[in-house]
């Protein structure tokens, strides 16, 4: 069979990232510029960039679809953004259709976190009947919910906001504009808070290497596996993966919050079939994975031809 090739896009706050990958598995183009080259028509600035690097690439006329990662909540259809805090143009916009007009191929939307676990389920070779749980702490706390063969999106397509369900008895204030979000103390965002206050003279990407032996910040850890224990024992996942930012911050203890995960999961199920992997990742695993989901939503319409 031909190879097939698909175009991903990874789209953040900061960067925007798009490569070419192939049903051989492979990244075979990569780059990376500033979000704000997409003007204010959106989608239009989108369609410029995405055909602009195929033409680069030398794919012309041998792309089959696209897929496009954003930090957003996105429509129960997959059609439409509904809301973006980090990005200036894609609220409301029905950026499915307006890139599939100008592109002429199918285009598939979906969360950026769930490109990250399709990014890591395809390079840990995990099998798509398994119940598969991404927790990726970065600036806030990403989570991914891949059950019966897809991503689990929900009644309206928010499922998965884990960074959001609430403390019992917190009135910290969230970004999302609600109160008592575990995001609050679990996240990025939150260590930095805390290094700022505990450790104003060591520089952020150290605090872990330097003071990790401070209860502080072995509590800091603790709490990171609320969340993710809160998610196993709704779900009873076959693997949960566990990466982002923070987790890959030099010295930081994986063994501390495993065992934290495995303190409070329910005994004996789910806890004593318990599969943790941590991930890393790099520049091109979000686009590698929504290239990835892309070559697979065509193989499952039968194309192409
Ligand atoms: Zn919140």
């Amino acid at each position: 069979m031909a190879c097939v090739y698909t175009l991903g896009a990874d789209i953040g706050g900061t960067n925007l990232r798009l490569g070419i990958v192939s049903s051989e598995g492979e990244t075979v183009s990569f780059e990376r510029k500033a979000s704000s080259v997409l003007h204010e028509n959106a989608a239009e600035g989108l369609a410029e960039e995405i055909n602009g690097h195929i033409a680069k690439s030398g794919y012309t006329e041998r792309i089959s679809a696209v897929a496009v990662g954003l930090p957003s909540l996105i429509d129960k259809s997959r059609s439409t953004v509904l809301s973006t805090p980090n990005l200036k143009g894609f609220d409301k916009l029905p950026l499915k259709s307006e890139l599939e007009k100008i592109l002429g191929i199918p285009v598939f939307i979906e969360r950026d976190v769930n490109f990250l676990l399709q990014n890591d389920m395809e390079k840990l070779g995990l099998k798509s009947e398994k119940t598969v749980l991404g927790f990726y702490v970065g600036t806030g706390f990403g989570n991914s919910i891949f059950m019966g063969g897809k991503f689990y999106t929900g009644s309206n397509g928010a499922a998965g906001e884990l960074g959001h369900i609430p403390i019992l008895g917190s009135n910290m204030k969230c970004t999302c504009g609600n109160t008592g979000c575990i995001e609050t103390v679990c996240s990025g965002k939150a260590l930095e808070a805390l290094a700022e206050e505990h450790f104003p003279h060591t520089n952020i990407k150290q605090v872990f290497k330097v003071h990790g032996n401070e209860p502080i910040l072995k509590a800091f850890v603790y709490n990171l596996a609320v969340p993710i224990a809160t998610e196993i024992n709704i779900l009873d996942p076959d693997v949960c993966i566990i990466g982002g930012g923070v987790i890959d911050m030099e010295c930081f203890p994986k063994e501390i919050l495993s065992d934290a995960v495995h303190f409070y999961t329910r005994k004996p199920y789910p806890e004593k079939s318990l599969r943790l992997l941590f991930t890393r990742h790099d520049q091109k695993s979000g686009v590698f994975g929504s290239g990835i989901f892309a070559q697979k939503q065509i193989m499952k319409r039968g194309k192409p031809e």
